[in-house]
């Protein structure tokens, strides 16, 4: 990045101390807008002073914010909901720009974040703890949930606004202080939110952005003043955070990557499934983790169905994020694109049959764009390279199973375990799927079944490593640890202390 770039397009500046600040380190990376190719920002890869900095901002902090009454913490957060909303618009264009996903898309992610935030203003309920009383003569019991301390939560590109949303409503409510490394592909969105956080009367240093790549992301997972690290982005970055940060005696929950699998059963309504394995597919690109990347047709359905997938796939309005009656839009980078594109050409070298190839898509006037049209492939196996791998692209596949139990088992033999889905009308086949499919999140004839904020977000195996998932009640759990209190308060009766092991009773 040359130093005309950066006073030409303007840089997203790193969030410390409740303003925007410029980074330490020298290295900086270029934003773009998927659907022209242009730079449109800088952002710059903070280093290891940048988090000290950050890290002292969110320590400092932390000893008044915990002791602000938790109703207190929720009014804020409550202010801080009415803000994102009034500002959503503006929050999705960012996101529309720099990740590509189409306007209504974007909104809705914001949506789902601000569902998140509703869920944290329940705080004063949730962080009750226990009582029993006489647990022995005189003595009673009680638990308390007490903040972790200084939290930081690190995001992928697809979900720059949600995710984020994910982790830190619930930290701050909680009574802890945090910092966001986001996506360096789509920084914007979060130092929008950390301005309406400020607005929102949030005291400064309680959240802290910074921005960058591996070496900021290194000085989180080694930094002492971190108590606890979540994590969002693929499986082998997740594992390096995981093992990283338990290993420097943090608490954390870090998702990895995702194949989900849609089975369709013979007796499926073929058009409303077809319907709903398109958007679930194609939606944001394929640039989702609960994105439908498998289709397994158990039986006759696949040749009516795959007929149907190829129609709805040739007909899908692809163009510019920010266009009217767009269905898709582009991939983030055209790195990421070419990678998809590999895996075409991969598909087609391993023996699936193309019925789709969205190579050749061309958009007038967004020549520059990071466009891929649409893929389906078919007959595919499961040794090949577009079942095996997380494309992460607009590319679904179909593999032919004969029976439910055969359907089951490719799933569960799959080594992520992020979300699926059943297409069916027998109850039977349904139950038998939800009790027997070891992944995190099922639908049934709901492709995308993304829990709401009061239940919790999390995928099985290599999906995710750690125990809690993300938000609502397990959400809760992370961010808070558990104090039991057993009190006496003797008026001159106290029984003499012993030698032996105390029993209460
Ligand atoms: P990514 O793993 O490349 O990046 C995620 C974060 O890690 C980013 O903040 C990035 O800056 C940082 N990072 C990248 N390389 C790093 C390295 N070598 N060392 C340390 N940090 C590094 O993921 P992405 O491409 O931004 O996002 C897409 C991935 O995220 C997909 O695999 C998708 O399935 C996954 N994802 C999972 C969920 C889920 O809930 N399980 C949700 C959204 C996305």
């Amino acid at each position: 990045m040359t130093t005309s770039t950066a006073a030409r397009v303007g840089t997203v500046p790193l969030w410390i101390e409740g303003g925007p600040a410029a980074s330490r380190g020298t290295r900086t990376g270029e934003v773009t807008s998927a659907a022209t190719g242009r730079v449109v920002r800088t952002v710059p890869c903070a280093n290891a002073a940048d988090v000290d900095a950050a890290v002292a901002a969110a320590a400092a902090a932390f000893p008044a914010w915990r002791a602000t009454p938790a109703l207190r913490r929720a009014r804020i957060l409550t202010r801080f909901r009415e803000l994102v909303e009034r500002d959503q618009k503006a929050i999705a264009a960012s996101i529309s720009e720099e990740h590509g996903k189409v306007f209504l898309d974007a909104m809705g992610e914001v949506q789902r974040g601000i569902e998140v935030i509703e869920f944290a203003c329940g705080a004063p309920h949730l962080l009750k703890g226990d009582y029993s009383d006489s647990v022995g003569r005189g003595v009673d019991a009680h638990s308390r949930r007490e903040p972790v301390g200084v939290c930081a939560g690190i995001t992928p590109f697809n979900f720059p606004a949600m995710v984020p949303l994910w982790m830190f409503p619930v930290a701050l409510v909680c009574g802890n202080t945090f910092i966001l490394k986001p996506s360096e592909k789509d920084p914007s969105a979060s130092v929008l939110l950390a301005g309406l956080l400020k607005e929102a009367g949030l005291p400064d240093g309680v959240f802290g952005v910074i921005h960058g790549d591996r070496e900021a992301v290194d000085a989180i997972l080694a930094h002492p003043g971190i108590h606890a690290v979540s994590f969002v982005g693929s499986t082998p970055i997740a594992r390096h955070v995981y093992t990283t940060a338990a290993a420097a005696g943090k608490r954390v929950q870090a998702l990895g990557g995702a194949k989900n699998h849609a089975v369709v059963m013979p007796d499926a309504d073929i058009a409303s499934t077809a319907d709903a394995l398109i958007g679930a597919a194609y939606g944001s690109a394929g640039e989702r983790c609960m994105a439908i990347s498998a289709v397994v047709a158990v039986g006759e359905v696949a040749d009516p169905l795959v007929v149907r997938l190829a129609e709805l796939s040739r007909n899908l309005a692809i163009g510019p994020s920010m266009a009217d009656g767009m269905d898709m839009g582009p991939l983030v980078t055209a790195a990421h694109r070419d990678r998809v594109r590999g895996y075409i050409e991969a598909g087609e070298r391993e023996g699936a049959r193309l019925v789709v190839d969205g190579r050749g898509l061309k958009i007038p006037q967004h020549e520059g764009g990071f466009f891929l049209g649409p893929t389906l492939f078919d007959h595919v196996r499961a040794d090949m390279t577009i079942y095996r791998d997380e494309i992460f692209g607009p590319v679904l596949v179909v593999l032919r199973v004969k029976t439910l139990d055969e359907a089951i088992d490719l799933v569960n033999r799959n080594p992520y375990g992020n979300g699926t889905a059943i297409f069916t009308n027998s109850g039977g086949a349904a139950q038998k799927f939800e009790e027997q499919v070891e992944i995190g999140m099922v639908g049934i004839n709901v492709p995308i079944p993304v829990p709401m904020a009061f239940y919790a977000f999390g995928g099985w195996k290599q999906s995710l490593f750690g125990d809690l998932h993300v938000y609502g009640p397990e959400g809760i759990r992370f961010y808070t640890r558990l104090k039991a209190v057993t009190s006496r308060w003797p008026k001159g009766d106290a029984p003499p202390t012993g030698f032996i092991m105390p029993t209460l009773g």
